[in-house]
């Protein structure tokens, strides 16, 4: 017998038949003879419209309260799918994250998980329930106080859980038939992938391909956690994510040289216009906006103009992070000498990923090739070893996506890409 975690998403229980036919899919992996733990998150985009409550209250919600909130979510779903397992003969229970020894830090909306200690579950599942966890959620153990883990927090829940349950395999289940070489909604001709490593999909995901959250993928890799990521839809089997390729009959499956192109249209960059060109001034800068708890992604600056000795230095940084990042830069004022802010949340990002760019130099010539032939201009670059990025304009980033996807072969020859639920919010 063997200890399976299954995490199903948002979009696989978005109302009550959706609940149902979860709960037959988690009653036929406990006939079949394993112990079954899953993970579940909040219903469809419950998690959206309770933010939007929140800022319809409150311009900037407290990071606690917004925690409270949002963890109802979660519950209300744990709870109606305990309901649907056992009214088809199967025991079940349904435990909070805190309830379930999910521990993490003090950090409000976007915590970490610092240990889990599933004795609850464990006992649950040996008497013969299938035990139901409220994914994204923990508690701090310093301030006793609930935390979320940061949105599509419950992919790092189950991974978490399946290490310290020391579990087979942790199933992620969504609203597609896996990890596919770009998202499915923009790009018909995806081209599912059978197996994708740790380093690849941790790329991707950071990304912006929201099918696995970043910090699950860490997580996965830390502990050698293989996930199988598939749709709660069909029973097709989906996309490995592990060390090591996957065999395929006789075959291993091979690296792809590139393994998708990933786009993100979450984050904003600011602009903090006329700081003075002497050293100290980017330290004080993200000083202010580390002390704000805000985690930035790329940063530029500009040269400087050699006759004001002043320079422009720009910063992406989640959207939602926005208004609190402005804030306090403004309360830094008086340290920073700048002219002025500038807040743009019209952009978008494009990133090609694959193991491959390593030894293929031609890669990025490509790919801005690729881009302005589809007239896409290109505001800011960033590189890792295994992946480009570029910021663009929001309203360019479908075609932009298309593009470099036709233009690295990614496209398969049928539309096999079906997304089976989901608004894509
Ligand atoms: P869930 O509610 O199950 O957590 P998410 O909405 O978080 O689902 O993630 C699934 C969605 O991820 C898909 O519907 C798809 O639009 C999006 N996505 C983005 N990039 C990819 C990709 N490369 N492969 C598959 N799906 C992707
Ligand atoms: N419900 C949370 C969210 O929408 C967590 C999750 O779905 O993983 O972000
Ligand atoms: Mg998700």
């Amino acid at each position: 017998m063997g200890l399976v975690v299954q995490k199903y998403g948002g979009s696989s229980v978005a109302d009550a038949e959706g609940i149902k036919r979860v709960a037959k899919r988690i009653v036929e992996t406990k006939k079949s003879g394993n112990q079954v733990v899953v993970v579940v998150s909040a219903m469809g985009d419950t998690t959206d419209e309770l933010i939007d409550l929140a800022e319809q209250v409150s311009p900037i919600p407290a990071g606690r309260e917004l925690d409270m909130l949002l963890t109802s979510g979660e519950r209300i779903s744990m709870a109606l799918l305990a309901m649907a397992i056992k009214s088809l003969g199967q025991e079940a229970q349904s435990f909070t994250g805190s309830q379930a020894g999910v521990i993490t830090d003090s950090v409000h909306n976007k915590a970490r998980i610092i240990d889990v200690t599933p004795g609850r579950i464990q006992a649950s599942v040996d008497e013969g329930n299938v035990a139901i966890v409220a994914g994204f959620q923990g508690v701090s153990l310093d301030t006793k106080d609930i935390t979320t883990l940061g949105r599509g927090g419950s992919d790092t829940t189950a991974v978490a859980l399946a290490a310290a349950l020391n579990a087979d395999v942790c199933e992620i289940y969504t609203d597609v038939d896996g990890v596919f070489t770009a998202d499915p909604r923009v790009v018909k001709k995806a081209r599912k992938i059978d197996w994708i490593s740790f380093g690849d999909m941790l790329e991707l995901a950071s990304s912006g391909s929201k099918v696995l959250l970043h910090r699950c993928v860490e997580y996965a890799r830390r502990y050698n956690i293989p996930i199988h990521v598939r749709s709660s839809f069909s029973g097709l089997p989906g996309t490995w994510v592990s060390n090591e390729p996957i065999e395929q009959g006789e075959q291993q499956v091979e690296q792809a040289l590139i393994s998708g192109v990933a786009h993100d249209t979450s984050e904003a960059k600011v602009t903090v216009v006329g700081v003075p060109d002497k050293p100290g001034e980017a330290a004080a800068i993200f000083r202010a906006i580390s002390d704000a708890e805000i985690n930035i992604d790329m940063i530029v600056q500009n040269v400087s103009a050699a006759s004001t000795g002043l320079t422009d230095i720009s910063f992406t940084l989640p959207k939602s992070d926005g208004p609190k990042a402005i804030e306090a830069l403004e309360k830094a004022r008086t340290a920073i000498a700048f002219d002025s802010l500038r807040y743009d949340d019209q952009i978008a990002k494009i990133s090609l990923v694959g193991a491959g760019m390593k030894t293929n130099p031609g890669v990025t010539a490509d790919f801005f090739d690729a881009l302005s032939r589809a007239g896409v201009n290109i505001e800011l670059i960033s590189t890792s070893e295994i992946r480009i990025s570029v910021v663009t304009r929001a309203d360019v980033v479908a075609e932009a996506v298309r593009a470099v996807h036709s233009a690295f072969g990614l496209d398969s020859d049928s539309d096999e890409a079906v997304v089976y639920g989901g608004t894509g919010r």
